[in-house]
């Protein structure tokens, strides 16, 4: 859908379901577009608006991430290849996004996971860590750019920024993965100018460590916590009960921490990541030691790169 505002201002992108697996994006922007209809969006806006909610149509009709086994938004090394999937993206390229001001670009965890709502960003490109503070968010998610990456592509090829938008997971859309969407975009445009009122300051934080807790038996789990939740050290997330011995084991934090995600279920295997949490503060080698070692055998504690 093609927005034009009454009077002349910059261009924002909408983009949803790069990955076909990933649908709270997809619903939540023909929401945004119903609503836009509605309330008859395009008079109170300055410049464009474009959304693309089903980027990626044959792998959503299929809930698979790969378009023909291509990911679209890693597929930016190779462009010189004739396939479908690279026609797709340097169209989208040529009379779209390139002559995008701002590109959000909305994702979720693709799995049973909820995902607490974050942003991913190259915090070092300047218009990116603006973008950031325009959408509004709390927690980012600071990653370097990547140019085989539509984010790192596209602040390379023409200094634009794009905004990875991570909210919810299991194919299912929450009211609060929707508000967010929404309070994020009319945020936006309000920092681009594209729409009246003003916003508010607000500082961000951000992730600089990130762990995850691994079952080591099947059975049942019970969480105390929900996604985007802080934990104080010494709080409980989670227990698990093993179906062998019908003994249940609760989990504790031994950090301050928050919880960027966890299974959409309450059934477990052994392997499987029950939670993940992340910090604002780098931890020290003896937090990790503590930690690890306190945690008991029902569970296991990994580190993730950021
Ligand atoms: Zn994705």
């Amino acid at each position: 859908m093609d927005i034009k505002g009454t009077k002349k201002g910059k261009t924002l992108c909408l983009l949803s379901g790069v990955h076909g697996s990933e649908v709270t994006g997809v619903v939540s922007l023909w929401t945004f577009i119903e609503h836009a209809k509605k309330v008859e969006l395009h008079k109170h806006l300055s410049g464009r608006l474009i959304v693309l909610p089903a980027l990626n149509l044959p792998g959503i009709k299929e809930l698979e991430r790969y378009m023909n086994g291509v990911d679209l938004n890693r597929a930016y090394m190779d462009l010189e290849n004739e396939s479908l999937e690279t026609m797709l993206l340097k169209v989208l390229e040529d009379k779209i996004l390139s002559k995008s001001d701002a590109v959000l670009d909305f994702h979720d965890s693709g799995k049973r996971y909820l995902l607490m709502p974050h942003v991913r960003a190259d915090l070092n490109f300047k218009k990116a860590s603006a973008l950031v503070e325009a959408f509004g968010a709390e927690f980012v998610y600071n990653r370097e750019s990547r140019e085989y990456m539509l984010s790192g592509y596209l602040q390379k090829k023409y200094k634009i920024p794009v905004l990875t938008i991570e909210s919810g997971g299991n194919f299912r859309l929450l009211d609060n993965n929707l508000r967010y969407t929404f309070d994020g975009i009319f945020s936006t445009l309000r920092a681009m100018k594209m729409y009246p009122g003003k916003n508010s300051n607000f500082e961000y934080k951000v992730f600089n460590e990130r762990l995850a807790i691994k079952a080591e038996i099947d059975g049942l789990v019970r969480y105390f916590v929900e996604p985007g939740q802080l934990v104080e050290k010494g709080s409980r997330i989670l227990e698990v009960i093993d179906l062998k011995t019908m003994e249940s084991t609760v989990l504790y934090a031994d950090v301050d921490a928050y919880i960027l995600g966890l299974i959409d279920s309450n059934a477990i295997k052994v392997g499987q990541k029950l939670v993940h949490l992340v910090c604002c503060s780098k931890l020290s080698r003896k937090q990790t030691k503590q930690f690890k070692s306190g945690i008991g055998d029902k569970f296991q504690l990994v580190k993730i790169a950021m």
